[in-house]
């Protein structure tokens, strides 16, 4: 075991704790579903920063009375404790490799659905199929929107048979892909699931849920990670329904094609591509987005209450960055070879070998009173 190990899962545990506690208390006061969205996306980011910046590089030691610091290595060094350590160390490395392995057999079927599937034009289907002229005065003008918003953003759309429940994917090119019943849908219902998809590309869902699933991996031990991640997980559903739709007519059309969508299904939930989720078994999910959908009154013009909300987001994502930058202070002195002698800590080994290959020497060794001895040896 690493003898950093206790104090890095420990002060990183803190850490997270606060920036999960902060954002959630954020989220509660957002203006809408999108700047929640947002904001559990910025809290995963934090975490993720904070922990490379727990890693990666020195750290602040604020608690540095030798009473305290000897307390804090009692913690460590009993063998009994150095036992428990090592007990915490090795699961905690078994069940992020698990996670690890579950992770990257998604992105395998991933790459395998989408290799076996067959590409959709869904431009043509639309504008040839004899039902697809509708009494909707709106539907003309959202198709066309939503077709060239498709060309902007160079999406590709499939179908697959492997797939029960439609869903987007990024890696290179932005894919959007739909189970080959969604195809035959009248068309309002087959673009309200296209724009939903399209609104989670637009919103960057496909990397947030990736970062969130690193956050899960890291600290898979905490509670708080999980009801976290229910939580944004919700928020990035409701922010690509609200995203997605601009009129009563496109949410009368998307709440049709949730009804078709909503039968039973026997499929493995997807850990990573971010879809439309009614396969959740989540009742209160589908609940609150149908709420949210009925509870907006489309005929009233968005843009200024959106620009509105919109900076209190970008002030709210900067309070919890600042808020982060802070916390990296709060590290608890359970490194058994730590020293008092300075305000930081040595650079961890690894950074330190890459900074001394690019031409940087940087301290990477505790200041303690053995090597202090010898350097005033050598100066006599
Ligand atoms: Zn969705």
């Amino acid at each position: 075991m690493m003898p950093a190990f206790p104090e890095i899962v420990v002060s990183l545990t803190i850490q997270c704790t606060f920036v999960l506690l902060l954002t959630r208390c954020l989220v509660r006061r957002a203006a809408n579903s999108i700047a929640a969205d947002r904001l559990w996306s910025c809290g995963h980011l934090m975490i993720l920063l904070l922990s490379l910046a727990g890693v990666l590089l020195p750290h602040l030691r604020l608690f540095r009375s030798e009473s305290l610091l000897s307390l804090c290595h009692q913690a460590t060094m009993f063998p009994i404790s150095q036992t428990f350590w090592t007990i915490v160390f090795w699961t905690w490395v078994s069940v992020a490799s698990v996670l690890i392995v579950n992770l990257l057999r998604s992105l395998t079927q991933m790459s395998l659905t989408l290799r076996h599937a067959t590409p959709v034009l869904i431009r043509q289907t639309a504008t040839t199929r004899p039902d697809s002229v509708c009494a909707d005065i709106g539907s003309t003008s959202f198709r066309e929107s939503s077709t060239a918003e498709l060309d902007t953003l160079n999406v590709r759309i499939v179908t697959a048979d492997s797939c029960f429940t439609p869903f987007c994917w990024q890696l290179h090119q932005p894919v959007i892909v739909l189970p080959v019943s969604v195809t035959q849908f009248p068309d309002e219902e087959l673009f309200a699931v296209v724009r939903h998809e399209l609104a989670h590309l637009k919103l960057g869902h496909p990397m947030m849920l990736f970062l969130q699933r690193l956050v899960e991996i890291g600290f898979w031990f905490h509670p708080l990670v999980w009801r976290a991640s229910k939580a944004a997980s919700m928020q990035r559903e409701l922010a690509a329904d609200r995203t997605a739709n601009g009129s009563s007519a496109e949410v009368a059309g998307f709440l049709r094609s949730l009804m078709r969508l909503s039968v039973p299904s026997f499929a493995r939930p997807h850990i990573l591509p971010v879809g439309l989720n009614l396969f959740a078994r989540d009742v209160s999910m589908v609940q609150r987005r149908v709420d949210q959908l009925l509870s907006i009154d489309w005929s009233r013009p968005h843009c200024e209450k959106n620009s509105q909300s919109e900076s209190e987001t970008r002030g709210r994502t900067r309070l919890l960055a600042v808020a982060s930058v802070m916390l990296t202070a709060i590290w608890i002195p359970l490194n058994s070879e730590a020293t008092g002698r300075a305000l930081f800590s040595p650079w961890p080994s690894s950074t330190a070998t890459l900074l001394q290959e690019v031409g940087f020497s940087v301290r990477d060794y505790e200041l303690d009173s053995h090597r202090v001895s010898e350097q005033f040896h050598a100066e006599d």
